[in-house]
């Protein structure tokens, strides 16, 4: 049988558009790759001179090397994703999956939303499987190759589990709400979902850092008698309740470093890698703290609630338009007249959306490279820019974080700032402070 899209006599319009999108797309992630690794492989011999005290040279050149190699998976994992998006939905692939679901249940007299239900789980089965080797090289053989990952067998199955099981518990109640509102509430479903998606974020961004966090690591609060005194008078001094401010376990799966600020509320915590505490003095710990202090005075975890739950209205008011469109599904390579539409709908929303929105990356990491910034200069006041950057040094050191990306690549992606610029506003404070 000839796939939906062709079978349409009168206009491709729309799959043209989609094809273009994902042309361009792919084409704009291979210029900024190709850009990154010839950026960094012609900064590789040497160490910037800001740097050459602070950063031994066998470390620049891994990362080096180490960024050059994620680019590189990363790239081919995109041509991957994209050949997956086109066999989904174009070559017929939701429609088979479709078929083969139904005739699967074929005779059970089971109701449309679990058929549909059964729709998206197994077609998110199949993306899940096609990212499994990449998932899985990541992990075991770069991640290892450059002596990141202590990551186990026997770990990394109890993890996938626990995200299955996670999935399970929290994701197919909400999926059978937004299906079930979709068949039942009219043409305003849209908003109703809008609203539960909401309430589902709002609720898991409360439980997040102290249910589900816990469940894969150990937190245990930040408790250092050559800290102590300090942190809590910086923590009184900024209103944190003292008792936000933990360690976790991260070196049970890598020994990446990193701290972060997460929840809000009565539920938000400061949260530090082992790793990290060991490699750090103690008024470099402080100074990190005062960075994640400096999120939570700006209200930056609230801000990206905001933004997060308006571009979520946004999309589900473009999806609810959509779905009343039979050429959305035709040009997409589906029936429209599926008895599972709702299913397919949002299936086709959910691959079809971020190629459409790829362009839009850069204002999100802007806006995030504008809040680091702001973190870094509360920071800079509370404990010291010294602090901060001699802290910053050995972040960049033991993640293998490149000192040299190059700048169009960084501006496109990267949430935080590229070392050079991030250390040169920091060693200004320091000079004016002085
Ligand atoms: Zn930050």
């Amino acid at each position: 049988m000839r796939p939906a899209w062709c079978r349409n006599r009168f206009s491709h319009m729309f799959t043209t558009f989609f094809l273009t999108a994902l042309a361009l797309s792919l084409l704009v992630r291979a210029w900024l790759a190709g850009r990154q690794m010839r950026h960094v492989a012609a900064n590789r011999a040497s160490v910037p001179q800001r740097f050459v005290e602070v950063m031994p040279l066998a470390a620049h050149q891994k990362a080096a090397d180490y960024t050059i190699a994620r680019t590189r998976l990363g790239m081919l994992e995109s041509i991957v994703e994209a050949a997956l998006l086109v066999c989904l939905t174009l070559m017929g692939g939701i429609e088979a999956i479709d078929r083969l679901v139904q005739g699967a249940l074929a005779g059970s007299a089971m109701p449309d939303l679990v058929r549909e239900v059964v729709l998206v789980v197994a077609v998110l089965l199949v993306s899940a499987l096609v990212d499994l080797p990449f998932s899985l090289y990541r992990e075991f053989v770069l991640e290892a190759r450059f002596g990141f990952s202590v990551m186990t067998w026997r770990l990394y199955l109890i993890d996938t589990l626990k995200v299955v099981a996670l999935a399970i518990v929290l994701g197919l109640p909400l999926l059978l709400v937004v299906l079930w509102l979709m068949q039942a509430s009219g043409r305003w479903w849209w908003l109703y979902a809008w609203t539960v998606w909401s309430g589902f974020s709002l609720v898991l961004l409360l439980i997040a850092p102290t249910i589900i966090a816990p469940l894969f690591n150990k937190f245990v609060p930040l408790e250092d008698e050559a800290l102590r005194g300090r942190v809590e008078s910086l923590l009184a001094r900024c209103g944190f309740a003292a008792k936000g401010v933990f360690v976790m376990d991260g070196s049970t799966r890598s020994t990446h470093g990193n701290a972060y600020f997460t929840g809000f509320g009565a539920a938000k915590r400061i949260v530090f890698f082992d790793t990290l505490i060991e490699r750090l003095n103690p008024e470099e710990i402080e100074a990190v703290l005062a960075h994640e202090l400096g999120h939570f005075r700006h209200h930056h975890v609230i801000q990206r609630i905001v933004v997060s739950l308006l571009t979520s209205f946004a999309g589900l008011a473009v999806l609810g338009w959509l779905i009343g469109q039979p050429w959305f599904f035709e040009q997409l390579g589906v029936e429209p007249s599926l008895a599972t539409r709702d299913a397919v709908a949002l299936l086709l929303f959910f691959f079809v959306m971020p190629i459409m929105t790829f362009l839009l990356a850069p204002l999100f990491s802007q806006a995030s490279r504008r809040h680091e910034y702001q973190a870094d200069a509360f920071a800079a006041e509370q404990t010291g820019a010294g602090e901060l950057s001699r802290a910053l040094v050995k972040l960049y050191e033991d993640n293998a974080a490149t000192l040299t990306p190059d700048p169009l690549h960084s501006a496109f992606y990267d949430s935080h700032p590229p070392a050079a610029l991030r250390i040169a506003r920091l060693d200004q404070r320091a000079l004016v402070a002085r």
